[in-house]
This record gives C-alpha cells, sequence and structure tokens, in this order.
C-alpha cells in the first residue's frame, strides 16, 4: 500500500500509541494528536527520532484544522472507569464535539474515518454473547453514562456523516484489552491485578468475583482494527477475544503467571458493573478474515516486565 497521512487522536493513550506504531511500521506517516487528559506522551517516547511522526497537542473538542490527511482514526476518549469518573463532563464533550469535529475533517479532506467504539454500547446485556445487531440495555444516568452514551452518541454522528456526507466511515466495537502501556494505575481489572500480585498487596476482586469479561491482547486488537480500516463495512464490527473469565479466574491467572502469594479480598461492586460481556466474533471472522491469536496467559506473560516496570517506578 502507498504511504498515506494518517491522523490519530487519542495517539498518546494505550491503544492510540500502537496503533501509531503498526501505521508506522507499515510505512504510513502519522499526525499524533491528544490533549493528554488521560494519554501520556511516555507512550510515544521511543518516537522522538522518527521523522514520520509528528505530535500535535490539541483538544479535539477545539475545531483545528491539520491540512490534508488520508485517514482519520478517533480513539481520544477516557475509558477507564475511574477515570471516565473523575472527567465526566469532558468524556461527554470529546465523544460528541470531539467526534463531530473529527468527522468534519475526514469529510473536508475526502479521508476514511475509523471510530473506536466500546462493547459499552450494549451496556449490561440480555443477549449473550453480544452481536453488532443487539441495541443494548444501557443505564443513560448511572455512572457510566458520561462514557456509554457518548459513544452511542459518537455511533449515530459517525452514521451520520456516512448516511448524509458520504464520508467512509468504519466503527469499531472495542471489548476489554490489555497489554504493555495499560495505565498501571487506572483501576481497571488487569492493570489492578497485575500491579498488586507484584507487589505482594491483596487482589481487589469487586463483589462476588462471578461477572464476566473476555480480553484481548492488544495486538490481536490492532490487527482486526487495521484490517477494518481497509474494509467498505460502515456498521459496527465487534474486535475482542471471546475467551470468557470470572474476575476470580482472572485473579488466579494474575497469580500464576507473577508467582505472588497474594490473598484475594472483596470490595464491593461498583454501580452497574456489566454482569458478563462475551464478543460475538462472527462478524469480524467472516469480514477481516481474522482471529485474535493471543491466550490470556500468553498475554499476562507478554504484560509482565511492563507492570514490573511500573512497579519499579511506583516505589521510586
Ligand atoms: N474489577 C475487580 N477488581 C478490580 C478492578 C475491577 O474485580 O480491582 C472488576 C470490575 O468490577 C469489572 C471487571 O473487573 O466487573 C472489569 O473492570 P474494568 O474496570 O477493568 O473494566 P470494565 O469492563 O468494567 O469497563
Amino acid at each position: 500500500m502507498t504511504s498515506k497521512k494518517i491522523l490519530i487522536a487519542g495517539a498518546a493513550g494505550f491503544l492510540g500509541s500502537h496503533l501509531t506504531d503498526a501505521l508506522l511500521g507499515k510505512g504510513h506517516a502519522v499526525l499524533g494528536v491528544d490533549n493528554l487528559a488521560t494519554g501520556n506522551l511516555a507512550n510515544l517516547a521511543h518516537l522522538a527520532d522518527e521523522p514520520r511522526f509528528t505530535f500535535l497537542n490539541q483538544d479535539i473538542t477545539q475545531p483545528f484544522d491539520p491540512g490534508p490527511v488520508d485517514y482519520v482514526f478517533n480513539f481520544a476518549s477516557p475509558a477507564s472507569p475511574i477515570d471516565y469518573a473523575r472527567l465526566g463532563p469532558e468524556t461527554l464533550l470529546v465523544g460528541s464535539a470531539g467526534t463531530i469535529n473529527m468527522l468534519n475533517i475526514a469529510r473536508k479532506y475526502k479521508a476514511g474515518f475509523l471510530h473506536a467504539s466500546t462493547s459499552e454500547c450494549y451496556g449490561d446485556p440480555e443477549v449473550h454473547p453480544q452481536v453488532e445487531t443487539y441495541w443494548g440495555r444501557v443505564n443513560p444516568i448511572g455512572p457510566r453514562s458520561v462514557y456509554d452514551e457518548a459513544k452511542r452518541f459518537s455511533e449515530a454522528a459517525v452514521t451520520a456523516w456516512n448516511r448524509y456526507y458520504d464520508v467512509d466511515t468504519h466503527l469499531v466495537r472495542i471489548f476489554n484489552t490489555y497489554g504493555p502501556r495499560l495505565q498501571a494505575n487506572d483501576g481497571r481489572v488487569i492493570s489492578n491485578f497485575m500491579m498488586q500480585a507484584l507487589a505482594g498487596e491483596p487482589l481487589t476482586i469487586y463483589g462476588n468475583g462471578q461477572q464476566t469479561r473476555s480480553f484481548c491482547y492488544v495486538s490481536d486488537l490492532i490487527e482486526g482494527i487495521i484490517r477494518l480500516a481497509h474494509t467498505d463495512e460502515h456498521t459496527p464490527v465487534n474486535i475482542g477475544n471471546p475467551s470468557e473469565f470470572t474476575m476470580l479466574e482472572c485473579a488466579q491467572e494474575v497469580l500464576a503467571i507473577t508467582g505472588s502469594k497474594s490473598k484475594i479480598i472483596h470490595h464491593p461492586l461498583p454501580e452497574d458493573d456489566p454482569t458478563r460481556r462475551r464478543p460475538d466474533i462472527t462478524k469480524a471472522r467472516a469480514l477481516l478474515n481474522w482471529e485474535p491469536r493471543v491466550p490470556l496467559r500468553e498475554g499476562l506473560e507478554r504484560s509482565l516486565a511492563y507492570f514490573q516496570a511500573c512497579l519499579a517506578a511506583r516505589s521510586k
């Protein structure tokens, strides 16, 4: 493929920075945009001498003109439950005004567009596993609503810019993803358990630990997203790993790979915490000829050195 100029909003985040690396690796030029609300420049530090990478510190809720681009990836948003609880209004704004600003850039420059949507669009689902045609069960005013409804509004906006303005849009519904550069202190289950296990602290299971999630290793997710970007599919596509774990099983996996003797303790279950989540990836398999390859245990092993380094940095 010829070299393209690609704009990635949220480039300093966990997924944005891995997407940046993957697209640079394919020979493209990347303009990374981030206001660092939850992103971290350390995720891009290794690109300091990369001439095909440029960074712009910019809040995408404010209109800006990056000049001609061939493709826009919109990955800008707080994404962990504690981050979007802290940044509620900002999360609603980035998922509404921010998404529309990015769509207008794609429209102006006739660029492709891919938006990072989420399994949270399904809320606490009655349909299991979750298929793209399921409309979801979301509490519009609960603590997760700032994230869920912003992402659902974004899906409506992305679809409208395709339907009314013929922008070449794509929507990926991302399920729980982990790997190096996941913020060590973002309160998510994998980062919490890894850091707790390595520090010899108790692993905090919320509720009885029978709620489930299905964890995708970051390289599998990025591969699926790049494949989706090359298709003509405008409706949402689930990308995730369908192997489903209870949080108790997840804790056991973390203890096994860290060799930790940490105990398990229980904390109250947060309000509106989805009881189960597992992607039906039939559509992604057929459309993208894609399949996640890294099982949870191997992905945790690949993430171990990163979390060890985070712990060492924290104890300094
Ligand atoms: N969780 C947990 N202990 C923790 C952090 C999270 O048991 O220290 C649970 C949480 O209640 C949820 C699941 O792990 O059921 C996944 O939470 P996370 O915040 O990683 O992401 P979510 O999928 O809820 O957005």
